[in-house]
């Protein structure tokens, strides 16, 4: 049976960043960088991206990430390939203070579009409770309810449409 051509498909773009791994200039050997987690063996690592971690400011019960390095994911949503960067990790574990064994399921922009769509639900809700609008609010309201129905969080055209009245 002839092997399936792979397709080498572009990294989602991430605003910080950027589409490819980030050579870090650091000499980690390959050693330490299996060592470093447990889960880097069974993942597409980038070695020359591996920075050191500071793990006094991670949050583990056993075992610390004492490495960064851009990993390979593929996005649970819409399926295209990232890299969860290791400045990226460094900024998750160390300063936002993730669980360490956490890893990256969603690509940058679905993980923007979520973060929209959640303000945008609560938004929603806060101006459909409102007893009077004002005109800027009212039409707020329905650029939001519209947007949320063309994105199929609405699903009952007339539930929104008797709000915006
Ligand atoms: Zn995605």
């Amino acid at each position: 049976m002839p092997k399936r051509k792979t397709i080498d498909r572009p990294y989602v773009k991430h605003p910080r960043y950027g589409d490819k791994p980030v050579p870090s200039g650091e000499k980690i050997s390959s050693e330490d960088l299996k060592r470093a987690h447990w889960r880097y063996n069974g993942l597409k690592i980038f070695p020359e991206t591996a920075i050191r971690a500071d793990v006094t400011k991670q949050n583990y019960a056993i075992y610390p990430r004492e490495v960064y390095v851009d990993i390979e994911e593929h996005c649970r949503n819409c399926g295209r390939p990232f890299i969860f960067f290791a400045r990226e990790q460094k900024y998750w574990f160390e300063v936002l203070g993730f669980w360490v064994d956490a890893h990256c399921t969603k690509c940058v922009e679905c993980r923007k579009k979520e973060h929209e769509i959640k303000w945008m639900q609560m938004r929603y809700q806060a101006l459909v409770a409102l007893e009077k609008r004002s005109i800027t609010e009212s039409k707020e309201l329905k650029a939001i309810a519209m947007e949320l129905y063309q994105l199929g969080y609405i699903r009952d055209a007339r539930k929104f449409s008797s709000n915006l009245k």
